[in-house]
This record gives structure tokens, C-alpha cells and sequence, in this order.
């Protein structure tokens, strides 16, 4: 089953947000049964990225790629980056996974890699 990360959007005007936000950016809904969830998708381009050399010990790896991606409906993520040699503006696709494990909870994001 493919996981999904989902956007909410405001049903007086349309404008997705991403995380959650108690009001909406546009409207100014403050109503919170005002926002429905919609998938994101799973194409984007890369903004920026930076590599994370000394991490805490849950994490399993020695490096992780950190990447803000605009997503191709414009809204903008957080995720992990598994590209050896990334350029700025390249084209990526995502998969949601676990990115961090810990002994009784699983944290699920976003993992890019080259499109
Ligand atoms: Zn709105």
C-alpha cells in the first residue's frame, strides 16, 4: 500500500497548508472542519539541501541528506535526501518511509531521490 503525507485545505478558498495551520493563511479560516486532508504529491524540485554528518544515536546511519523540496502543487516539504551528488533545482521523487525508529514508535516522512 502506498503511504501517503497530506496537505490541508481550506474549503472557503482552496489554499493548501502544510503542516496544519490553525487558521488559514489566505482566508483566515479559523474554523478547523474547514480544511480537508488531500495527498501530496510525490514530484518535486529541490530548493535546498545539506548533509548531516553527527547525529543522534537513533538514528543508524553515519550521514543524512536533508532536503526542502517544492512539491509540484507548490507547497513546500521537509525530507530526507538519498541523492550522492545533488544539484539545486533537480528534479526529485518521493516515497514516504521511516526515517527514524525508535523502540515503540516509528516516525514516517518523506525520503527523495533523483526523479
Ligand atoms: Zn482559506
Amino acid at each position: 500500500m502506498a503511504r501517503e503525507i497530506y496537505a490541508y485545505e481550506c474549503t472557503e478558498c482552496g489554499t493548501l497548508h502544510y503542516p496544519f495551520k490553525m487558521r488559514c493563511r489566505n482566508c483566515g479560516e479559523l474554523e478547523p472542519f474547514k480544511f480537508k486532508t488531500v495527498p501530496l504529491p510525490k514530484r518535486g524540485k529541490l530548493l535546498t539541501f545539506t548533509k548531516v554528518y553527527n547525529l543522534p544515536a537513533a538514528y543508524e546511519v553515519a550521514t543524512l541528506g536533508i532536503a526542502i523540496v517544492e512539491l509540484e502543487n507548490g507547497v513546500r516539504v521537509t525530507g530526507q535526501l538519498e541523492v550522492d551528488d545533488p544539484t539545486i533545482g533537480m528534479d526529485l521523487l518521493g516515497d514516504v518511509g521511516v526515517v527514524r525508529e525508535e523502540p515503540y514508535n516509528r516516525y514516517w516522512g518523506f525520503i527523495f531521490r533523483a526523479a
